[in-house]
């Protein structure tokens, strides 16, 4: 259906940019209706190992679609080999540099991180801190520090694991009692799907058993905001986190990190992220867990709260020279480049 609405629009010079797993096929569906100009695809998700792709019966079949790509991103080198491992396993053919060869046709393929407007978020947080009057995220006493978690409310994500690292953190260490909150907010998303539903039951059920165990009258050590938050006041709770904890148990890049590292000011928080996310690839200066090691990262939360402003400072640094470089902007330039000067069609 895609294929039958774009083809008719199409003038002979153009690029078409496919973008994400579900429309894998579309190139495939262009080629059959005679289209031979360039065709980009990009994956916004992991590309899962060979043992785990070939598992589907129909692997083989999507990739023979990809084959109908010029040009195939992914988010990071890791990925970039499993796309090689599966197309080498599965179709006859040969991998020569960043070129897959097989039945006359070629496919390139590269790693392009994605990212976000760093500046255009630096800004936001700026102007959302000056029009703000006090503390945006309310604080009970000055050394009151907030954990913040933010994502669509996806099993992906790994928000039970982390309420369950939280409720850890609280037992291992009395003394935060009171002292800090975890903050996590969770946008409702495919709230019809069954395992949505069941995710966001076992949410509310893990925030109320972790709430009636320790509040006290003027402390609640779990504040939970399920909706979706505009971005304009999302840079407040960023910019007033000490910590922000990205556990998911996959995830393509998370952009989540990357806009936490851009809303900081000058006493700057410490970022959390989970091995198991594109985003772990390249900001190195994060404090890096599995997120399945309730023990490890409850201890890395610790860590994240008692570090030392200068440590936190040059953490910082380091993470917004990547977040600087590899921007949205930047992104799209350069698969695009790529895709009109090097990839054969
Ligand atoms: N987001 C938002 N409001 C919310 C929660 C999230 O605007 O209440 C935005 C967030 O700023 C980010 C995006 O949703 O830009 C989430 O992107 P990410 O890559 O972290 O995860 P995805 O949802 O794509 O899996």
């Amino acid at each position: 259906m895609y294929a039958e609405v774009v083809a008719p629009l199409l003038n002979e010079d153009d690029t078409v940019w496919v973008h994400d797993f579900h429309l894998i096929p579309l190139g495939h569906e262009l080629r059959k209706l005679g289209w031979q100009g360039k065709i980009g695809f990009f994956l916004h998700t992991p590309f899962p190992p060979a043992e785990v792709f070939t598992v589907m019966p129909w692997a083989r079949q999507l990739l023979e679609m990809i084959m109908d790509y010029d040009l195939f991103g992914v988010h990071t080198r890791g990925y970039l080999r499993n796309l090689f491992d599966s197309l080498s396993d599965e179709l006859d053919g040969v991998t020569l540099g960043n070129t897959f060869v097989s039945g006359g046709r070629s496919l390139q393929a590269g790693a392009w991180p994605i990212g976000i407007d760093a500046e255009g978020f630096r800004k936001m947080a700026v102007a959302r801190q000056e029009s703000t009057t006090g503390s945006y995220v309310h604080k009970i006493s000055p050394d009151h520090q907030i954990v913040l978690g933010v994502d669509r409310l996806d099993y992906t994500k790994g928000i039970i694991q982390r309420l369950i690292t939280f409720e850890h953190l609280l037992e291992r260490y009395p003394a935060l009692r009171g002292k800090v909150s975890l903050v996590q907010i969770s946008a409702p998303s495919r709230s019809r799907v069954p395992e949505y539903v069941e995710e966001r039951q076992q949410v509310d059920q893990l925030v109320g058993r972790i709430n009636g165990r320790f509040s006290v009258a003027e402390w609640v050590p779990v504040r939970y905001l399920y909706r979706s938050i505009p971005q304009d006041e999302l840079v407040a709770f960023y910019r007033e986190s000490q910590v922000c904890l990205i556990t998911p148990l996959r995830d393509g890049m998370n952009l989540v990190a990357k806009e936490f590292v851009a809303s900081q000011g000058d006493d700057p928080g410490v970022v959390i992220l989970s091995k198991f996310c594109g985003a772990s690839e390249t900001m190195k200066q994060a404090l890096i867990v599995n997120p399945y090691d309730v023990e490890t990262t409850a201890e890395a939360i610790h860590r994240a709260l008692k570090m030392s402003r200068r440590e936190r400072t040059s953490r910082w640094n380091s993470l917004m020279e990547d977040i600087s470089t590899y921007t949205a902007s930047a992104w799209s330039d350069s698969f695009l480049d790529e895709l009109e000067t090097e990839a054969r069609s």
